[in-house]
């Protein structure tokens, strides 16, 4: 550690769930729509309405929490989180509070000096609120509520404070966006509000007492208003370097549970935390059991089915993707998995007909680059496997060099042909034996002297003549071949 301190990080993330409808009543759910233009009397919080639960809502959060490797509860009820806000119209949010119905995971990460395993605490179902509009002109405008967000269900997944950086927090939201998306259960995209974080910061710092050393802890600050995962990043160094000034300010003011929770909001224009209010206790919400919604039962069979339809999950894919027969570096099989499921099958199914090197290669170096221009995903790139496999192969064979195999590729991008065919059509041309020999005739002509060199022990005259070949060829000769046919034409010469 080469700060005075230890970052401690806890994140809490909201997600929504992709169903059509939300959480207890059958509106839809989609973004954008006009304000107030998917509602209920139900999401309303009429008063003599009925909520009744959407079942794919509980089977997204269950693929979710097992693929969190979270303990499922097999009894499982709702709560009513009580407390008053123009967005609440039921004033009462509900929520999940001594029963979530899922708990104790963890999610692996890939951090800059190796795995870490980030514990879960609990993922639990709950009912979003909708957005209070304020009039931020200065000017006294009214403000507006837009309920359509309403009972739009979502999962709360709670982490353990075992985040130690800033950079590890950043790593743990994209592995677990990159998770979620994989298995469908939402697009977690976070302009959209679809993922939110909160980061919950203090530092524990190791100082020197009249008692000798001692760890000091700062109090908890809980940022919201986390627009981007590099603002989370961005909200806890800020947050960490800021307690800690605070705290050498009045060392003797933090002793464990002195000072209070408080909860910040991050200003992203000004780069810094700004303290809103003190943290409200889970008893200040009055939860209880919702009298309108039945428990949920989960059985075993729901949960092995739930199992079986995952399908490979990231951190399974890096670790495939290193072994045998693909052996990537763990840098490589991050890079491609970081891309989804889609493009690992592209990958796997041109390294089958090339070899995994080159093609993850010609993935990161040429293919995300075209796609990113083109604004495409990989399954509607007009390269398909099987045409980037047969590039790099020709290439191989050929002895192709890399910036005239560029050429080829944007050809077929290009024209849509195969890499024959542009290999053909920019004139291409390999060269077979004879027009190699021809050539290396010609350079132990122009090159006696080293040749001689060569024959008398000095291996690295030989490099020499074997340059000159390879110039000749403009780089259009496989050098495999070219070093082979120019040691069996030495052997000829006598020394
Ligand atoms: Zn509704
Ligand atoms: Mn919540």
């Amino acid at each position: 550690m080469n700060t005075p301190y230890q970052i401690i990080v806890g994140l809490e993330v909201h997600v929504q769930l992709m169903t059509k409808t939300k959480l207890f009543c059958s509106c839809k759910t989609v973004f954008g729509a006009p304000p107030n233009s998917q509602v209920c009397p139900i999401c309303l919080g009429m008063p003599g309405v009925l909520p009744v639960m959407n079942e794919q809502a509980f089977q997204l959060g269950l693929r979710a929490a097992l693929a969190l490797n979270c303990q499922i509860a097999n009894f499982t009820k709702w709560d009513r989180k009580n407390y008053y806000y123009p967005d609440l119209p039921k004033n009462y949010q509900i929520s999940q509070y001594d029963l979530p119905f899922s708990y104790e995971g963890y999610l692996d990460i890939d951090t800059s000096s190796g795995s870490r395993r980030i514990g879960i605490i609990r993922a639990h179902l709950e009912e979003d609120a909708g957005k209070s509009m304020h009039d931020e002109s200065g000017r006294g405008g009214d403000s507006k509520v837009d309920l359509n967000r309403t009972g739009t269900p979502l999962l709360e997944i709670v982490s353990k404070p075992d985040i130690r950086s800033a950079e590890d927090a950043e790593t743990y939201l994209r592995e677990l966006r990159l998770l979620l998306r994989e298995i469908g259960v939402s697009d977690c995209e976070m302009q959209e509000g679809s993922l939110r974080c909160d980061a919950n910061v203090n530092i524990h710092i190791l100082y020197s007492s009249d008692n000798g050393e001692e760890i000091a802890a700062t109090p908890l600050v809980e940022i919201k208003n986390l627009n981007s995962i590099g603002s989370v990043g961005r909200a806890i160094q800020y947050e960490a370097e800021r307690q800690y000034e605070a705290f050498q300010k009045d060392p003797k003011n933090y002793r464990f549970g002195k000072l209070l929770k408080t909860t910040a909001g991050w200003n992203e224009a000004r780069g810094m935390t700004q303290v809103q209010r003190h943290k409200e206790e889970a008893a200040d919400y009055r939860y209880f059991p919702d009298p309108d919604l039945v428990p949920v039962v989960v059985t075993a069979e729901q949960i092995e089915e739930v199992k079986r339809s995952l399908g490979e999950l990231p951190s399974q894919q890096r670790t495939r993707l290193q072994a045998a027969p693909f052996s990537l570096s763990a840098y490589d099989a991050q890079v491609l998995t970081g891309q989804g499921r889609k493009m690992v099958a592209y990958f796997e199914e041109v390294a089958k007909i090339s070899d995994p090197k080159s093609a993850c290669n010609w993935l990161t170096n040429e293919v995300f680059a075209s796609l990113k221009e083109r604004s495409e995903e990989i399954d509607q790139f007009p390269i398909r496997a099987p045409q980037l496999g047969e590039l790099i192969n020709e290439m191989k064979q050929l002895g192709i060099k890399r910036e005239k195999a560029r050429d080829v590729y944007q050809k077929m991008l290009a024209e849509n042909v195969d890499a024959k065919t542009a290999i053909d059509q920019l004139g291409y041309k390999p060269f077979d034996d004879n027009l190699l020999l021809d050539l290396i005739r010609k350079a132990i002509e122009g090159n006696r002297k080293a040749v001689l060199d060569y024959k008398k022990g000095n291996e690295k005259a030989l490099d020499r003549v074997f340059g000159t070949v390879m110039r000749e060829t403009k780089g259009m000769g496989r050098p495999d071949r070219i070093k082979q046919l120019l040691l069996e034409e030495v052997a000829k010469i006598e020394a």
